[in-house]
């Protein structure tokens, strides 16, 4: 069932959660000179491309409704039916060279007989290239008369500042959790699809708020296919035992984690993302180390990159395997220096540690490649030492003892 379809709005209120971009939206398309260049940023599944389709309807429809494009009338039949030939949608990604703009250039000067505006839709424009860039610059400098150019885009960073000052930028937030997983149990009810409210939380989180996702999850919900299938939660003790792996410079047990959870389909995208939300959560918490802090820190400089790169493929094992040996490099460990010694020594943990890696994992010695630095530590230990960290990111008593 194709939920995203069928549930895609076609008019400005029947757009959940991007209240701010829909009224400005509205509001610039009842202004006596009409803003020429529209940019919607916002991330995947936001809903850009629905509210460019709604706006363009609204330009063109001979019979609105206020600002509400009235989806009966030819223009707006035509358009909802895909064949509107003053409204054109392209790809950024597939228009990427100088030519390409040209073409969309000379399909701007060609006169819309039937409709009022011309409108062009550019979807994943930072697609383009620099070149590309340019040439449609221009064009946005001196439009050809009735044309309104409305641009998409998740990633603003890579367009030219000149496009981005000239146009009027509509942000799409990040919908409300609580909204979106009523709004999934609204569709699910109306779809006789067996849906708690736990397994609506459950599927916004999994895709991280993208309506458009939720919606396809929900669509493929079936008495054969559960919400838990769909969306697989990685157990916390996992990503506590990555940490605790970065600790312990241990690659063996990151390999180990690693393989066990791509055994269970976990793509690697999905690990390191979550990975990331669990650091940044515990980032969060009043009471964590700030040592903990710096090398959280650190490590997010390499996962969050790394991950956006990552494609959603379980290809990617090995771009992820090293995407956590770097994070081995760049952590710090906690027990480190003889100051930091100590300063630790003078008092007790907060939190005694009792902390056992995840599914009876046992270290072994031999297969650690320890760095000197922290051998000679491991030497200079006071006997009643105890790291001051938190009990999750202890590192189990093994490893202080070699
Ligand atoms: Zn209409």
């Amino acid at each position: 069932m194709n939920l995203p379809i069928k549930y895609r709005p076609i008019r400005f209120d029947q757009i959940v959660g991007q209240s701010v971009a829909v009224e400005i939206a509205k509001a610039s398309l009842t202004q006596v000179e009409l803003q020429t260049t529209y940019l919607l940023v916002g991330s995947s599944g936001a809903g850009k491309t629905t509210l460019a389709r709604i706006m363009a309807r609204s330009l063109n429809c001979t019979n609105r409704q206020g600002i509400e494009p009235c989806n009966q009338c030819d223009s707006c039949q035509t358009h909802l039916e895909d064949n509107h030939l003053a409204i054109t949608e392209i790809n950024g990604a597939d228009k990427t060279g100088v030519d390409d703009v040209r073409d969309i250039i000379e399909k701007c000067q060609l006169h819309t007989i039937s409709s009022k505006y011309r409108v062009l839709i550019v979807d994943e424009c930072h697609q383009m290239s620099k070149p590309a860039q340019n040439a449609m610059l221009k064009l946005l400098e001196e439009p050809p008369t009735d044309t309104v150019f409305i641009l998409c885009t998740t990633e603003e960073d890579r367009l030219l500042e000149t496009i981005r000052s000239r146009a009027r930028i509509l942000r799409f937030d990040t919908v409300n959790r609580d909204l979106v997983a009523g709004y999934l149990l609204n569709v699910a009810h109306h779809e006789q699809i067996p849906l708690t409210e736990t397994e609506a939380y459950l599927i916004y989180d999994y895709n991280k708020g993208s309506i458009r996702q939720c919606l396809q999850t929900l669509g493929t919900v079936s008495e054969r296919v559960t919400v838990e299938d769909l969306c697989p939660q990685i157990p916390e003790a996992k990503l506590q035992s990555i940490l605790l792996s970065f600790e312990a410079r241990d690659y063996l047990a990151i390999e180990r984690i690693l393989q066990e959870l791509i055994r269970q389909r976990f793509y690697p995208k999905h690990i390191l993302s979550k990975l990331i939300d669990y650091t940044i959560d515990l980032m969060s918490k009043p009471d964590t180390n700030k040592k903990f802090l710096i090398n959280a820190d650190e490590i997010l400089q390499v996962l969050i990159p790394a991950t956006n790169k990552l494609g959603n493929s379980s290809n990617n094992v090995a771009e992820c395997r090293l995407t956590l040996y770097h994070c081995v490099v760049v952590w710090q460990p906690i027990n480190q220096t003889t100051d930091e010694l100590d300063e630790s020594s003078q008092s007790q943990p907060e939190i005694q540690p009792d902390y056992q890696l995840a599914n009876g994992y046992s270290p072994q010695p031999d297969y650690y490649p320890i760095p000197a630095q922290s051998l000679n530590y491991q030497q200079s230990q006071t006997p009643q030492f105890q790291p001051q960290i938190k009990a999750e990111y202890q590192v189990p008593t093994q490893y202080n003892q070699q």
